[in-house]
């Protein structure tokens, strides 16, 4: 049988690994990226640097898309529209399920098919078994492609036809995980006020993100059911204690910014009638807009 080929556009340090990991399994592996000398450590192992996305494209069945967003796609695809059809499009680069879900109607228009996807890992781990990415659009796609799709990541996790589903999976991740990284941040600055370094509370602060999946099992049976009772914890403590993480920043002389928007949050919900209730709260408050 003739070698697996797959066409990789876009060499942000996500392209890179991916078209790395398929350049690790075998595969004939083509490029485009808009810098092209992006391409150069990988064409020196092995890989063909496209003149034009179209000449991209028409090298392989399979083409993955690693872009900053999907409106990249457009600048880069329009001029080779003639080649969509009969291809397949995995479009890894993070948007709204709406501009997903549009991108897939753009390729399916033009006779391709599209499958969205949202990789829920960094760089050096593209590659590897355990990583995982959601995928969202036809299943037949999905699972006629699987095996290249797991060369990117391990494990795949298919969540159903609606090509914007794969892309709200993923921006729920990241609406966790950037905000996340940030209170660390803000952790860490206040820690260097005080000449700790980053690497020192590091260990507190791995034990303490361990520790998050218990909250989430604990309030997430409760949300659904609409239980906000006070009886772990009560937003008016919660207030307090954001107040004084506010304060232990500013006295070090440190920008309070971020914890000053979470104690916003906690206020409202006092100001709302529920410091009594739990700070999960919260939620509702949110979907109120
Ligand atoms: P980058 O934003 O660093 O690179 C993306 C690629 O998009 C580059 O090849 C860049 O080209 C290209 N690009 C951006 N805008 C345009 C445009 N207007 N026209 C043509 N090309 C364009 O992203 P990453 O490689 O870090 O990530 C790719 C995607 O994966 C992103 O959507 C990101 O959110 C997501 N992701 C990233 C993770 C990470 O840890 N980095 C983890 C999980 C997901 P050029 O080289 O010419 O600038």
């Amino acid at each position: 049988p003739s070698t697996a080929t797959v066409t990789v556009i876009g060499l942000g340090p996500m392209g890179q690994a991916m078209a790395a990991a398929y350049l690790d399994r075998g595969y004939r592996v083509t490029l485009w990226n808009r810098t092209a000398s992006r391409a150069d450590a990988l064409v020196e192992r092995g890989a063909t640097l496209a003149a034009t996305p179209e000449q991209a494209l028409r090298a392989s069945d399979l083409t993955v898309l690693s872009l900053t967003d999907f409106d990249a796609m457009y600048g880069i695809l329009e001029p080779a529209e003639a080649a969509i059809a009969g291809r397949t499009l995995v479009n890894l680069s993070s948007d709204t399920p709406e501009k997903a879900r549009a991108g897939a109607r753009w390729v399916t228009e033009l006779g391709g098919t599209h499958l969205t996807g949202g990789v829920l890992c960094p760089p050096p781990l593209i590659g590897t078994p355990d990583a995982s990415t959601f995928y969202s659009g036809p299943r037949a796609a999905y699972d006629t492609h699987r095996a290249a799709l797991e060369v990117i990541t391990g494990k795949t996790d298919y969540r159903g036809e609606d090509p914007g589903l794969a892309a709200l999976m993923y921006q729920l991740n990241m609406a966790i995980f950037w905000p996340s990284m940030i209170a660390y941040w803000q952790a860490v600055a206040v820690a260097g006020a005080h000449g700790i370094t980053a690497a020192e509370i590091a260990p507190y602060a791995t034990e303490n993100f361990a520790g998050m999946g218990h909250f989430i099992d604990f309030y997430a049976p409760r949300i659904d059911a609409g239980n906000h009772a006070g009886d772990v914890d009560r937003t008016a403590m919660g207030l307090a204690s954001m107040d004084h993480v506010v304060h232990t920043a500013t006295d070090a002389g440190v920008n309070a910014a971020f914890p000053e928007a979470v104690r916003d949050v906690f206020r409202r919900v006092v100001e709302a009638g529920h410091g009594a209730d739990s700070f999960s709260r919260a939620v509702e408050l949110m979907r109120k807009g």
